[in-house]
């Protein structure tokens, strides 16, 4: 297939903005596959070349892609910078370098689909000397042979940001559109949850609409295969225990909320081990002490379960907070060492597969009643998630005042009855947890938005007061300001306050002096290498402009230290 005619595509989605448009013109789309071998095609409308259950990134920085689009068009990487900024999107100037350059070219290729995916699909494979050589022949052969369209999708595309409005159930619904035109809506509802169900055990949406294409049965047979990563099922917010029990009915099973990573455990049938983390990222090398807990502690044949890896202390044996343990997910050197460091112990809470069967849809009761037969727990490797199972509002709230004495987030509160549902906020498990923090900085510095945020600033750093040095000292960034004015400040406002004070620009990024104070609420604080002061803020958002006050007057360090100290304390008492 024509790369073109998938531009158009996406042109014409992001051109309409209904739902129900977008499903017809993606379900158009999609028949014209029907006869195609490799349906790999709808990754790219995912803005993707890997199903989802593939943890494979492009890797690809604007300023590559920058680099890319001045050595295929020749115009210089500063002309390219000063229209980035002008028009907010690289995929646009992209457009408009690449059809400038056509007017005075005769010759060019045309590129097809296939030939994107294999060229894209070869970036995330390259590793060690020259690979950011050969990244850049790869984008900037795609580019040579691009119409202005194309470039424009090329670079959103490796930007993972395709900006086409499309949700993955928009592409579920036109799956079954494509494949079935249900005629009543009863009919396409049932085939929706056919079509879904086997997305949540395949998590590969080339796959579904191969099977989709055969007819229900085939879809029916899809198979939850441990060892492939699956989507983990996400939870919605409860504001006290009266609202998660209101929420999800009573009885409701209330476990510890592990201030952790999630670690979703497979054991294939052939007996091999990974770990998935809730990015779907497979970190089993750097969990061999994890490998381990598992072959002691459960013997079967096959699972997938479902955990949160908590660190502590080696020495007092605290559980630490996750900031402590992150380092251990990336690291893959040197990992014997760290685990004596930094050791972690993992809370068994759910239970997906059990030898050989998908438990996806047995409800959370009989899930969990199985999981707690089949684990031999033991204290700093593996354990089952403490639980309370209780319609009694008092007692369910004694239990949420010992997990935070017990140094941990919160709790969580689940619907006995309820299926296991991959990769949704679901109402039926909810998570409760302290109100955040409050705290007045002040802005030294901002960056530039893009797309429909152009011109205005779209994320702030955020300094406090160092009272030994009398300097603003970095702490942390914010961004995820409201568009309209409901309520706290708006892009807008919070833009034309700081531009009288811009001191120097580079980039995007603009340095602020020090004048306009803000409120802002965060999760916690921890430690950080990043930022000048030494700490980080988890979470920062701005919820009111100061005037009312000086930038002297805002947090101290003295203060955020005695913060930092305390959450430590919570978390450890
Ligand atoms: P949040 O990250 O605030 O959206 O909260 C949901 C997360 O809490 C899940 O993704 C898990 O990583 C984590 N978690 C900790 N303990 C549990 C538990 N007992 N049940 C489910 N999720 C848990």
């Amino acid at each position: 297939m024509k790369y073109i005619q998938l531009c158009e595509v996406y042109e014409n989605l992001q051109n309409n903005s209904s739902r129900l448009k977008k499903t017809e013109i993606l379900a158009e789309f999609l028949e014209k596959l029907k006869e195609e071998k490799n349906k790999q095609v709808v990754y790219l409308l995912q803005g993707k070349v890997f199903p989802d259950n593939s943890e494979k990134e492009f890797g690809i920085s604007e300023q590559l892609c920058i680099k890319a689009l001045a050595k295929s068009s020749g115009i210089s990487k500063e002309k390219l910078v000063d229209d980035w900024k002008k028009m907010g999107d690289l995929g646009e100037v992209a457009q408009k370098t690449i059809d400038k350059k056509k007017q005075n070219t005769l010759f060019t290729k045309t590129l097809t689909t296939q030939k994107v995916i294999d060229n894209l699909k070869r970036l995330p494979e390259l590793e060690g000397r020259g690979t950011v050589d050969k990244k850049l022949a790869l984008i900037s052969e795609l580019l040579t042979s691009a119409k202005g369209l194309e470039a424009k999708y090329i670079i959103r595309t490796l930007l993972n940001n395709l900006r086409i409005g499309v949700a993955s159930g928009t592409l579920r619904d036109a799956i079954v559109q494509a494949a079935f035109k249900p005629k009543t809506i009863k009919e396409k509802k049932e085939l929706m949850e056919i079509v879904q169900d086997s997305y949540d055990k395949a998590t590969d949406l080339a796959l579904v609409l191969e099977k989709a294409y055969k007819g229900i049965p085939a879809l029916k047979n899809t198979k939850l295969i441990p060892g492939k990563a699956i989507k983990a099922m996400l939870a919605q917010k409860a504001v006290s225990v009266e609202d998660g029990l209101n929420k999800v009915g009573r009885p409701a099973i209330f476990e510890y909320k592990y201030d952790g990573f999630r670690m979703m455990i497979n054991k294939s049938e052939s007996g091999e081990i990974k770990i998935f983390t809730r990015h779907l990222d497979d970190v089993t090398l750097q969990f061999p002490d994890v490998v381990e807990y598992i072959k002691d502690h459960i013997k079967l044949k096959s699972f997938i379960i479902d955990s949160e890896a908590i660190g502590y202390d080696p020495k007092t044996k605290k559980y630490t907070p996750f900031e402590a343990i992150s380092q251990r997910i990336k690291r893959k050197h040197n990992i014997h060492e760290l685990i004596k460091k930094l050791p972690i112990e993992v809370n068994v809470f759910d239970l997906i597969y059990y030898n050989g069967k998908s438990l996806l849809d047995e409800p959370f009761e009989k899930r969990t009643k199985i999981l707690r037969e089949m684990i031999k727990p033991q204290k700093y490797k593996i354990r089952l998630a403490h639980q309370l199972i209780t319609s009694d509002r008092k007692k369910a709230e004694k239990f949420y005042k010992e997990a935070l004495k017990d140094n941990q987030e919160g709790v969580m509160i689940k619907n006995l009855g309820a299926r296991y549902q991959p990769g949704l906020r679901v109402g039926h498990m909810l998570k409760l947890k302290p109100a955040e923090n409050e705290l007045d900085l002040v802005i030294t510095g901002a960056e530039y938005g893009k797309g429909k945020r152009v011109g205005n600033f779209a994320s702030f750093i955020l300094s406090c007061f160092n009272e030994k040095t009398n300097q603003f000292v970095e702490i942390g960034k914010s961004s995820g300001l409201k568009e309209k004015s409901e309520t706290g400040p708006t892009f807008e406002q919070l833009t034309k306050l700081l531009k009288p004070y811009v001191l120097k620009e580079k980039g995007r990024i603009a340095q602020i002096k020090p004048k306009i104070v803000v409120t802002i609420l965060y999760q916690n604080i921890q430690r950080s290498p990043t930022y000048k002061s030494g700490y980080g803020l988890r979470f920062p958002r701005i919820i009111a402009i100061r005037p009312d006050r000086k930038p002297k007057s805002i947090a101290n360090l003295k203060e955020i230290d005695h913060d930092y100290k305390r959450h430590e304390l919570k978390i450890h008492y």
